[in-house]
C-alpha cells in the first residue's frame, strides 16, 4: 500500500516535470495559480434582439478578464478566443436577429474556448463583462450594432448637398385609406406620397447643387430602420418624409401640416435616458431614433434648430405655391404622430392633406395639386440648402 502511494507520488512528480519541460516553468506556475482559483467556465448563451442592437450574453462561473479575450474579424465572421476559460460543452445557436445569424461556443481545451459569431453583414460590436450580482453569474456581453449608426459624414463642401425624400408607406402598408377601413379602398395614402415624392425629386433635380436620394421610387414596403439607414448612409443634409393624414372623427380638418421634431418629446426621452442611463428609442410611423445619455447634447440640440429652419423654409414656400389658407403651419411632433430623426440630421414630416376631408381628398389625387405641393416642398428645401451653403462660406 505504501509502495503504491509512493509510486503514485513519483508518477505525479514526473508528470509535473514533463509539463514544466513542455510548457516552460513560468507558464506552468501561472497555470497552477489559475487552477487554484478555478478558471471560469462558459455555462450558457442567451441573446436579445431589437432593430438596433443584438445582445449576446455568455453566463460564466466566475470573472473573465477582458485581456484574456482576443478577437479576430474576417468579414462577417467574428472569432473570440478565450484564454484560461473553459466551456461546459459545444453550444450552437441560430439567432432570430436582423444582425447576427449564429453563435457557436467551441471548447478547444479545458482552458481555452473559441466563440464564433456569424453576422449577417459586417457590423460593429462591443464586448464587456458584467459582474455577478445577486443570483446572476458573471456575464460576458457582446453587443452588435448595425454599421450605419457609426457612419461618420465627412463635412461636405458646398455645393453638393444630399436631400432624402421619403414617400411614406408602400407595398403591404397602404397608409391611410378611403373609405376608412375599407378592404378595397378607392384611395390609398401610399400612392399619394409616392406621387408627390417623385414630383419633389423632379423639381430638385433641376438644381445641380442638390443630390436627391429616395427611400422608395416604387410601390414597395420599406421598413423604418431601412429608411433611417438610407438617411444615415447618404449623410443627408435634410430628410423630408411625405404623408397624408386621416382624421375620421374630424372630417372638417384639412390642409398641409409640416411637423418637426419636438423638443418636448426629446426632453422626455432625455430625462428617461438619463434616469436609466441607457439608450432610449423613439419611434413613429416614419422612423426611429435613438437617444443615448452620451449623445443627447451633441446630437439633438443642433438638429432641433436645423429641423425648425427646414420646416419654416418649407412652410413659407408652400404658402407661396399653394393657397395660403391651406397651410396649417408648423407643429411639433407629439406622441403618436411622430418623428424622428437620425442624430444630427434635420428631419421634417409633411402631412400633405387629410384623406378624411372631402375637399382635400378630391385635390390630393389630382396631378395639378400634387404638383403645387411638390413645387412648394422642393423650393422650401432649396432655400434651406442655400442657407447652409451661406453658413459654410462664412465659416471658411
Ligand atoms: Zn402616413
Amino acid at each position: 500500500m505504501l509502495e503504491f502511494a509512493k509510486s503514485f507520488g513519483e508518477r505525479m512528480k514526473r508528470r509535473e516535470l514533463l509539463k514544466t519541460f513542455l510548457f516552460g516553468g513560468l507558464f506552468d506556475l501561472v497555470g497552477r495559480e489559475a487552477e487554484a482559483s478555478k478558471h471560469p467556465i462558459i455555462l450558457r448563451v442567451r441573446y436579445s434582439s431589437t432593430e438596433e442592437r443584438t445582445r449576446i450574453v455568455l453566463d460564466c462561473t466566475s470573472t473573465v478578464l477582458r485581456r484574456s479575450i482576443r478577437e479576430k474579424v474576417k468579414g462577417k465572421i467574428v472569432w473570440l478566443d478565450f484564454h484560461g476559460v473553459g466551456a461546459v460543452r459545444r453550444i450552437k445557436k441560430q439567432l432570430k436577429s436582423p444582425l447576427v445569424k449564429e453563435v457557436e461556443v467551441l471548447p478547444i481545451t479545458s482552458r481555452r474556448t473559441k466563440v464564433k459569431l456569424v453576422l449577417r453583414e459586417p457590423h460593429r460590436f462591443r464586448i464587456f463583462g458584467l459582474k455577478s450580482c445577486g443570483r446572476r453569474p458573471f456575464r460576458i456581453v457582446i453587443d452588435v450594432f448595425p454599421e450605419f449608426i457609426t457612419t461618420e459624414c465627412e463635412i461636405r463642401r458646398a455645393p453638393q448637398r444630399v436631400v432624402v425624400i421619403d414617400p411614406g408607406h408602400g407595398g403591404k402598408d397602404p397608409g391611410a385609406v378611403w373609405p376608412v377601413r375599407s378592404r378595397h379602398p378607392k384611395i390609398e395614402e401610399k400612392w399619394i406620397t409616392l406621387s408627390i415624392g417623385l414630383k419633389v425629386r423632379k423639381y430638385l433635380k433641376r438644381n445641380p447643387d442638390i443630390k436627391v436620394v429616395m427611400t422608395r421610387t416604387r410601390d414597395v414596403y420599406v421598413p423604418l430602420l431601412k429608411r433611417a439607414e438610407i438617411a444615415a448612409k447618404s449623410c443627408a443634409d435634410a430628410f423630408v418624409s411625405i404623408h397624408a393624414d386621416s382624421m375620421p372623427r374630424y372630417p372638417q380638418w384639412s390642409g398641409v401640416t409640416v411637423f418637426k421634431a419636438s423638443p418636448r418629446l426629446f426632453a422626455k426621452a432625455e430625462h428617461t435616458a438619463k434616469a436609466v442611463a441607457k439608450g432610449i428609442r423613439l419611434c413613429n410611423d416614419v422612423m426611429c431614433w435613438s437617444i443615448s445619455p452620451l449623445l443627447i447634447n451633441l446630437a439633438t440640440t443642433v438638429t432641433f434648430a436645423e429641423s425648425s429652419k427646414l420646416a419654416e423654409a418649407i412652410v413659407r414656400s408652400l404658402k407661396a405655391h399653394v393657397n395660403d389658407d391651406l397651410i396649417n403651419g408648423i407643429k411639433d411632433m407629439q406622441r403618436n404622430i411622430l418623428v424622428l430623426k437620425t442624430p444630427g440630421r434635420p428631419a421634417v414630416l409633411i402631412e400633405s392633406g387629410f384623406i378624411t376631408n372631402p375637399l382635400d381628398r378630391e385635390r390630393l389625387v389630382k396631378d395639378w395639386y400634387q404638383e403645387e405641393i411638390a413645387r412648394g416642398i422642393a423650393q422650401g428645401i432649396e432655400r434651406y440648402i442655400q442657407s447652409l451653403n451661406t453658413v459654410a462660406m462664412v465659416e471658411e
